[in-house]
């Protein structure tokens, strides 16, 4: 999607995907630093890593704990930092900037692709890895009633439920199922990758006729069992594309300083998530 985004603005720029092992990151960084890249995404595990390596954190970053965007800079002639592209000669100071860009993608998804309006709703939360954690950090953030958290280690459902106790006291969050119904079932546990994977929830527990919207982080394949059983109820649902696809167009704009071109960005995703 980026390389479609690249060429469609005709930039002389290329977006590569390199294998790091977490042990070298900090001279991976510092290599592509040097080489004048003028930026990269990070994915799992080094989004942590990162955080202690930048040399300057957007609040973004900040907030959520994890980079996984970096945007290299230099240093002009009056002493300010600005992002590499706008330098045609590489400056002799450079530093690394590092902003998240994963957060606002979940509620950016589930506002433009299935117009979910957040505040006041209820959200049964299926997951407490570190998606499932950032959603439910953000969706609280969103000032949503209701979070109803589940995950197969209790423990960390309830570590969630402390974080955002502490940070967005207003919102209830409920460890376990509903009783009634939600607006929002997402599911943020890899439920759903493997075609021998039972289903996200506990249908003893909760049945998907009693909610309104269905999302699936996962988005190969676009289509889980979930997402079917979901349509077959009746509910509205998306899979994750829009999720990825926002993460990255925010990435993008970081790195050049305008508006992505979005329907690029979805066209190649789309094609290369049904390949
Ligand atoms: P993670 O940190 O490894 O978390 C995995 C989650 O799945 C945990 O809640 C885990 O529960 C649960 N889980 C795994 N196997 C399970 C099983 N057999 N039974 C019940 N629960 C199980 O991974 P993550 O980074 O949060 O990613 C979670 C999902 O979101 C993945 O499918 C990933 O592809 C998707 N994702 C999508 C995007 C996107 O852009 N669309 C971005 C990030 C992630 P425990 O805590 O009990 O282990």
């Amino acid at each position: 999607m980026q390389n479609a985004a690249i060429a469609s603005l005709g930039l002389n720029w290329r977006y590569l995907a390199f294998e790091v092992h977490p042990d070298d990151l900090r001279p991976a960084l510092e290599g592509a630093r040097r080489m004048h890249f003028l930026g990269i995404n990070l994915t799992v595990p080094h989004k942590l890593l990162a955080v202690e390596i930048m040399d300057v954190l957007d609040d973004s970053a900040k907030v959520w704990g994890a980079v996984n965007t970096v945007r290299f800079e230099g240093k002009d002639q009056r002493g300010e930092w600005r992002p590499l592209r706008e330098f045609s000669e590489a400056p002799s100071e450079l530093r690394s900037h590092g902003f998240n860009t994963d957060a606002d993608a979940i509620t950016r998804a589930l506002r433009d692709d299935l117009g979910l309006e957040l505040a006041g709703k209820s959200i049964l939360l299926l997951g407490a890895g570190g998606a499932g954690r950032t959603a439910a950090l953000k969706l609280a953030s969103e000032q949503v009633a209701q979070l109803f958290l589940v995950n197969r280690t209790q423990t960390k459902a309830v570590l969630v439920a402390s974080e955002i106790a502490a940070r967005h006291p207003k919102v209830k969050v409920v460890l376990g199922y509903p009783n009634g119904k939600v607006d929002l079932l997402l599911n943020a546990t890899s439920l759903g990758l493997n075609s021998a994977d039972s289903l996200p929830f506990d249908g003893t527990q909760f049945s998907l006729s009693r909610s309104e919207v269905v999302y699936d982080m996962i988005y190969r394949p676009a289509e889980t069992p979930l997402l079917k059983m979901a349509k077959a109820a009746g509910c509205r649902t998306a899979n994750g594309v829009g999720m990825l696809l926002y993460q990255g167009a925010r990435a993008l704009e970081i790195w050049m300083g305008e508006p992505a071109p979005i329907q690029v960005m979805r066209r190649a995703l789309e094609q290369m998530v049904r390949a």
